[in-house]
């Protein structure tokens, strides 16, 4: 389950940001193509944030649409998954966006 190290890494950044303050809600934005399950990561979350400062915190994820570019046809298309495949047929792509995994928000005090 990647989500467990994946949570840990965001929780420890959360962590070193926020200090001593309590935290009480985290907002991610997760790529659709990183493949990670936003259940598993909450669940992981409740795990890894016991104990801390972000025990009880909300987590909140956007999951932001997969966007790719074909080499072979020139077309920009929406990627549902991480196969990278043009309807063309060619797998010549290039990922323009859902790969991403960011905090975009934290709310502190
Ligand atoms: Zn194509």
């Amino acid at each position: 389950m990647h989500e467990l190290s994946i949570t840990q890494s965001v929780v420890d950044e959360v962590r070193s940001r926020a200090g001593e303050r309590r935290v009480h809600r985290v907002r991610l934005e997760v790529g659709a193509l990183t493949a990670v399950v936003p259940s598993s990561m909450l669940f992981c979350f409740d795990l890894v944030t016991a104990g801390t400062v972000l025990e009880g915190a909300a987590l909140d994820i956007d999951v932001t649409p997969g966007r790719a570019a074909c080499r072979s046809c020139g077309v920009s298309f929406d990627l549902p998954d991480p196969v990278l495949l043009c309807a063309c047929g060619s797998a010549d792509v290039s990922v323009l966006a859902g790969r991403e995994l960011k905090i975009v928000s934290m709310e502190v005090g």
